[in-house]
């Protein structure tokens, strides 16, 4: 019950001297641990008066009776319900993301299909303003947790949507080599200056708050894909040359691995 958290720091000199520094982290770790439990009990328990309020927004939209100087309100209050219903679930997410850094999945994702479900999602959300290439010519199983490794994918493609003009070109690629598997996507888009690159995967730190609003962005998105692969031994880069466009990829160890080829 009186457990201690402790944190080791050990910076050697030469062959046979060394500084050892041990700091007691129990009290920021306790807090730490309050924070992530308090949002995602205050996440949950938005849930079902969110669920009940897009209901009924549902119901007087669909019922065509509504007088029409309230059609306006109406539909921003649908599209604000839903803005909301996703930051909850994103801070859920999150949330259970954050409680275990270990890997714990052990389900075998078919990594081709994962790769056309996530482009079929872009190309629904793009609505044929973008035009959306898959290539992935080395089929492979990945070991992990299914959805959360969806959740990763997917909001790589999406962001590449939300970010790049109407007719922009965006590709989805897997490849394989000897250092693992990757999965990137590269779009034509807004880019993003170097200087924000390191912060993308803080929570809620957007370059143009603005336009990730807009676009229905959360701002939680890039943490997701972070602890996801935190959770998988994967790595994420980023390259991206602003007005040009970026490519943000994932890099999964061999041992996560299997690889379809000869099936
Ligand atoms: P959001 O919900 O705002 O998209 P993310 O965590 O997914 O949140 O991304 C964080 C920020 O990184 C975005 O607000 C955007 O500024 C930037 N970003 C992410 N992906 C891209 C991309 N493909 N092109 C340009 N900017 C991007």
């Amino acid at each position: 019950n009186d457990a201690r958290t402790l944190q080791l720091e050990i910076t050697r000199y030469g062959r046979d001297e060394a500084l050892v520094i041990v700091r007691d982290v129990t009290r920021l770790h306790n807090l730490e641990q309050m924070r992530r439990d308090f949002v995602a009990n205050v996440s949950h328990e938005l849930r079902t008066p969110l669920t009940v309020i897009a209901g009924y927004l549902e119901t007087l939209e669909g019922s065509g009776q509504a007088p029409k100087p309230w059609q306006r309100p109406l539909a921003q209050m649908r599209e604000q319900t839903t803005r909301m219903t996703s930051l909850v679930n994103d801070l859920l997410l999150l949330a259970r993301l954050e409680t275990s850094e270990r890997d714990t999945g052990r389900e075998q994702v078919p990594v081709c299909e994962l790769v056309e479900r996530v482009a079929r999602e872009a190309r629904s959300l793009s609505a044929d303003r973008h035009n959306i290439v898959v290539d992935c010519p080395q089929d492979a199983v990945l070991t992990g947790d299914a959805g959360e490794l969806h959740s990763a994918f997917a909001n790589l493609a999406l962001n590449a949507v939300k970010y790049s003009p109407d007719g922009g070109d965006i590709q989805l690629r897997w490849s394989m080599d000897e250092r693992g598997g990757h999965f990137s996507v590269r779009d034509s888009g807004i880019g993003i200056d170097p200087i924000h690159i390191p912060r993308l995967t803080e929570r809620f730190y957007r370059v143009d708050a603005g336009r990730s609003r807009e676009s229905g962005g959360t701002g939680l998105g890039l943490a997701i894909v972070k602890h996801v692969l935190l959770r998988h031994s994967g790595e994420l880069s980023v390259e991206s040359r602003p007005g040009r466009g970026s490519t943000f990829a994932l890099h999964f160890p061999p041992h996560k691995l299997t690889s379809t080829a000869e099936t």
